[in-house]
């Protein structure tokens, strides 16, 4: 594995996969779908390819994505469970890790997160919380059950174009979100089972170590 000139990971001599990523990048930009950037993802493929996790839970697979390159990323023998609200990504989603090798290894569950992560037992090496902003507390909480005792959470955009940290006005209708992702970072930077490392590459990403 090395790094491409946008910096993260991908096996040069993986071609299928490289060009079914490239497919995917430019039919989320021609879609608007919100698929993290080239920034996020160098810090996400790090963090990942350091864990080598066996077991992953993803929360928000939009068309599979970042799925696809958390699963070339991690061990050989990776399962991954991602979670999808709406119908019409999910199917998207289905349609181009079907083409992947990775198929067998990602199971796309629809509905709520809030409520999928429940349903979930056993445990997870890895978490990566990419869906609604707002309830970024919320699934935490509801994940750290779920987490092995070394095992790390990864959540995107907590920055959030630069209002969580900032010091101007945040638009009303941003608010909410701001306030929760301030009170996700309070929470994994204040829970002493956790080393956590605040990312301003894109949007910014917390990546939490837990250590006991
Ligand atoms: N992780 C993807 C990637 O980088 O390729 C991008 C995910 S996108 C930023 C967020 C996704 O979360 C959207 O596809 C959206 O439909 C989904 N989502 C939003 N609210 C959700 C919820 N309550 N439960 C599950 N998924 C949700």
């Amino acid at each position: 594995m090395k790094s491409d000139d946008k910096g993260y990971k991908v096996d040069k001599e993986d071609k299928e996969l490289t060009a079914l990523l490239a497919e995917m990048k430019e039919y989320g930009e021609a879609n608007h779908v919100p698929i993290i950037n080239s920034q996020g993802l160098r810090v996400l493929t790090e963090a990942v390819a350091q864990k080598k996790p066996r077991r992953v839970l993803e929360i928000g697979t939009a068309i599979g994505y970042s799925t696809l390159y958390i699963a070339a990323n991690s061990a050989g023998d990776v399962e991954i469970v991602t979670l999808e609200l709406s119908d019409e990504r999910a199917d998207e989603a289905e349609d181009f890790i079907g083409r992947s090798r990775f198929a067998g290894q990602i199971d796309i569950i629809r509905g709520d997160a809030g409520e999928n992560i429940l349903r979930q037992s056993g445990s997870f090496d890895l978490v990566f919380i990419d869906a609604a902003k707002g309830q970024y507390p919320d699934y935490f909480r509801k994940v750290y059950p779920l987490l092995a005792e070394d095992g790390v959470v990864i959540a995107d955009n907590v920055l959030f174009r630069g209002y969580v940290r900032g010091s101007g006005p945040v638009p009303r209708r941003f608010r909410t979100i701001v306030k929760r992702l301030r009170e996700y970072i309070g929470m994994v930077t204040e829970n002493d089972e956790f080393r956590t490392e605040i990312h301003e590459d894109g949007d910014g990403l917390a990546v939490s170590w837990r250590y006991r």
